[in-house]
C-alpha cells in the first residue's frame, strides 16, 4: 500500500490513529466520519494513498462502496443516502486522500431536501425548471412539465408529492 506521512486516512489505514471501520478489504476501507453531518455519515477510502478520481485503478470500488452502503443502511435505517465524492480542492476535497461520503438522509432532517448534492452550488440546489432527459435537452417550464416530472420521479420515489409547483 502507498502510505502518504500526515495523511489523516492513511494514519487511519495504518492503525496509527482509531476509527469506527464499518466494513474492510484488502483494497478498501469504510469508517465513519469524525464530524458526521448526520448520524451514520461514513467515507469509503482506498487503502492505497491517491488523491483524484482519475488515478483510481481496478474495477473494485463500486462493488465495496455498494457493501459499505448496505452495512449503513442495516446498522442506522436511514430513509435515504447522499453518496458523493468532492473530486479536487476547487469541488470541496479537504483530506486530499481519495474518499466516498455515503451520507445517511431521514425524513425531515431539513425542511426541503430537494435538489440534494446539487447543493454543491446553493442558489442552484432547487431548481425551477425541469431539463427533460428525453426531450433533447428542451428545458421545459415547471407549471407545463407537471406530468412528465412526474413520470420520471414516481419510479424512483413512488410518489411526486414532495415536489413543489414553484
Ligand atoms: P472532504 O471535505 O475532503 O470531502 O471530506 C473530508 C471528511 O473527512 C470530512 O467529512 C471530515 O469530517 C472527515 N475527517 C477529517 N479528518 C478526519 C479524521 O481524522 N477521521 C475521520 N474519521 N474523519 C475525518
Ligand atoms: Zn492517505
Amino acid at each position: 500500500m502507498t502510505s502518504q506521512p500526515d495523511c489523516p486516512f492513511c494514519e487511519i489505514i495504518n492503525g496509527n490513529q482509531p476509527a469506527d471501520v464499518v466494513a474492510e478489504t484488502t483494497q478498501y476501507l469504510c469508517f465513519l466520519d469524525k464530524y458526521p453531518v448526520t448520524e451514520g455519515h461514513a467515507l469509503v477510502v482506498p487503502k492505497d494513498h491517491i488523491q483524484q478520481f482519475s488515478q483510481l485503478t481496478g474495477t473494485g470500488l463500486f462493488s465495496f462502496l455498494q457493501r459499505a452502503h448496505t452495512e449503513i443502511r442495516e446498522e442506522f435505517s436511514p430513509d435515504a443516502t447522499n453518496i458523493g465524492l468532492n473530486n479536487g480542492e476547487e469541488a470541496g476535497q479537504t483530506v486530499a486522500h481519495l474518499h466516498w461520503h455515503i451520507i445517511p438522509r431521514y425524513a425531515g432532517d431539513i425542511p426541503d431536501p430537494t435538489g440534494g448534492v446539487r447543493g454543491v452550488i446553493p442558489d442552484k440546489r432547487v431548481y425551477e425548471e425541469w431539463i427533460s432527459p428525453v426531450d433533447d435537452l428542451v428545458v421545459v417550464d415547471w407549471t407545463t412539465a407537471r406530468s412528465r416530472v412526474t413520470r420520471h420521479i414516481t419510479p424512483v420515489f413512488g410518489t411526486d408529492r414532495d415536489y413543489h409547483l414553484r
